[in-house]
């Protein structure tokens, strides 16, 4: 084993480095020495000439253990084992387990040169139009991408902020800078890959996610679910972090650790969101952190705001088998006007007792949830019109899009109901330009601070949109 092993011996220059299969399966990405499909004396003859470096896996801190590879510190975390190859008691990370096991004698290996990039000229083909508000915020992230800063995009729900990115990733592209797109849901990777391949044609772009088959692939333009950032080390110039609200909490302090390891230190960093957490909001007003907000949709109408109707004890009448007369009747009417809606709920069960409650008044209206195997069908039929009225957890707080529809929250109070929820599910409403009003209502059984603090968000980007001039003349 090497005595220095978290050092990075330089390299001298040697003609056959740049052919290496080794080096070019390592550029950019950092393995665990068995992870490596390569004859031992290959890697060890490598490591002498100084050509790649050993990391330790996991490091004695003064309080326990750091995973070099996932950033864990969690003393629960950590687990120990007999091992054969060190053949003592050795310690573990289980937070990163599930891509092969990091252990105090596992090292890490990495190349020492590092990753080459190409240079492409105008890569960008997209014939499509930004918004005011979009083209403003697209010179700001493309200024940030080349002067390696960090910035935030803050656009509403609607403005359309992948299109914000490509004038910026074209740039990025033309000074050989590696780009990668990390986003919490495997959907959006899907959904998003064929759409920048199409805008940049010429540049190899791959989706990395579980089970994805471009693992072991390189290219300038990554989009990668956050997990699958743990395997790079110092690949990207440019980072961008979609939805970086939507980590779940527990998340987010390996997040922060991959994006650190997977880009190099000079890059820059892009951060976007509809609903920024309240810190960062703090931090923005006091100027602390470099952000641009979009507060306009891109059909140029206002975000319909939410409407407050308290509707008592709903719970209790949920467990008697019916639903409070206010929230009926908005029900009834949508029912009745053929306006498609979502009703929210805060759980699961009350998502199936409320459905149950439902049913008679119309068979058609279903419900959907996390763990729902029919959940896309569901949403496809939604899409259809075959379903009326969809009851859903806030597993369809984002992503999901349907032209022409209401939404009513029941039990807005819920603690699941953070400010950023609801922003989220409000901006559900008006999304099309042929349909942008709709109805948005809270039902709840007292107020709370996040749906008050939700309510002025949104009023409050309706008016800069309008200091702005961001918004259709009435
Ligand atoms: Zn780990
Ligand atoms: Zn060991």
């Amino acid at each position: 084993m090497p005595s220095n092993r978290t050092s990075v011996i330089s390299p001298q220059k040697h003609p056959h480095v740049s052919s290496s299969e080794l080096l070019a399966f390592l550029a950019g990405k950092r393995f665990l020495l068995d992870e490596l499909p390569f004859p031992p004396e290959l890697i060890q003859s490598h490591y002498e000439h100084g050509y790649l470096s050993y990391q330790e896996g996991i490091v004695r801190t003064e309080h326990g253990y750091q995973c070099m590879r996932c950033g864990n510190r969690q003393v629960h975390l950590f687990a120990s084992f007999m091992c054969a190859r060190c053949g003592k008691m050795c310690t573990y990370c289980r937070q990163c387990i599930a891509m092969g096991r990091v252990s105090e004698c596992t090292p890490l290996v990495i190349s020492a040169f590092p990753i080459e990039s190409t240079v492409y000229e105008q890569p960008l083909v997209w014939n499509g139009a930004l918004s005011k508000g979009q083209r403003q915020a697209a010179e700001a992230v493309t200024r940030a991408i080349e002067n390696n800063e960090e910035w935030l995009v803050w656009a509403v729900c609607g403005a359309g902020k992948t299109e914000v990115l490509f004038p910026g990733i074209n740039r990025a592209l033309e000074l050989g800078k590696r780009v990668c797109i990390a986003t919490p849901r495997t959907d959006v990777v899907l959904e998003l890959a064929p759409r920048l391949q199409q805008a940049f044609p010429s540049v190899p772009v791959i989706a990395l996610y579980g089970g994805s088959e471009d693992r072991s692939k390189q290219a300038p333009l990554v989009i990668a679910t956050t997990h699958q950032l743990l395997r790079f080390y110092r690949a990207f110039d440019t980072m961008i972090i979609d939805e970086v609200d939507a980590f779940p909490y527990s998340v987010e302090p390996m997040l922060q650790y991959a994006t650190e390891q997977a880009r190099r230190e000079t890059a820059s960093l892009i951060y976007l969101t509809a609903t920024p957490h309240q810190s960062w909001q703090q931090e923005i007003k006091r100027g602390r952190r470099k952000a641009i907000t979009i507060p306009a949709r891109y059909h140029g109408y206002p975000l319909p705001i939410p409407s407050f109707e308290w509707c008592g004890n709903w719970r209790k009448k949920v467990k008697r088998g019916t639903l409070p007369a206010n929230v009926y009747a908005w029900i009834r009417k949508r029912i009745q006007t053929g306006k498609q809606a979502f009703l929210f709920v805060p759980h699961i069960e009350l998502l199936q007792r409320v459905v149950s409650i439902l049913k008679p008044f119309d068979h058609r209206i279903e419900g959907v949830h996390a763990e729902d195997d029919e959940r896309k069908e569901k949403v496809r039929a939604f899409r259809k019109g075959e379903i009326p009225l969809l009851v859903t957890t806030t597993i369809l707080e984002r992503g999901v899009t349907v032209p022409n529809i209401d939404v009513a929250v029941l039990g807005a109070e819920d603690d699941i109901f953070t400010e950023g929820a609801l922003v989220q599910i409000a901006g559900r409403v008006g999304r099309s330009a042929h349909y942008p009003n709709g109805d948005i209502r809270f039902f709840h059984y007292g107020k709370t601070r996040a749906m008050v603090q939700a309510r002025r968000q949104i009023i409050r980007m309706n008016k800069e949109a309008t200091e702005r001039g961001l918004l259709k003349s009435p």
